[in-house]
C-alpha cells in the first residue's frame, strides 16, 4: 500500500492492543464499552491473543493505516492462512 501523504510504499505488519480498538469522535477522560458514542472496531474477548489488526506503517509520515470489521478479520485470516499470522 502506498502512503497517502508521501506516496512511498508502506510497511505491512500488525497494530496490536491489549484488549481492543475503539473509535470515539469526542475527547473524553475515559472510554467504556457501553458508551453510545464509542464504536468497537475490534475486540478480543475469548482467547489469549492480544487484539491485533493488519496495518500499514509509514515511518517517514509517522502514520499507520489499518482495516477493521469484516475486512480486518479477512486480512488477518489471509495472513494466518499464508503462515504469517
Ligand atoms: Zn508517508
Amino acid at each position: 500500500m502506498k502512503c497517502p501523504e508521501c506516496g512511498e510504499e508502506m510497511e505491512e505488519g500488525y497494530v496490536t492492543g491489549a484488549y481492543g480498538f475503539f473509535w470515539a469522535k469526542k475527547k473524553k477522560f475515559f472510554y467504556t464499552l457501553g458508551d453510545e458514542d464509542t464504536e468497537r472496531l475490534f475486540v478480543r474477548l475469548w482467547d489469549w491473543y492480544q487484539a491485533r489488526l493488519v496495518g500499514y506503517k509509514c515511518s517517514k509520515c509517522e502514520m499507520i493505516i489499518f482495516y477493521y470489521g469484516e475486512r480486518g478479520e479477512r486480512l488477518l485470516k489471509e495472513k494466518e492462512e499464508n503462515g504469517e499470522g
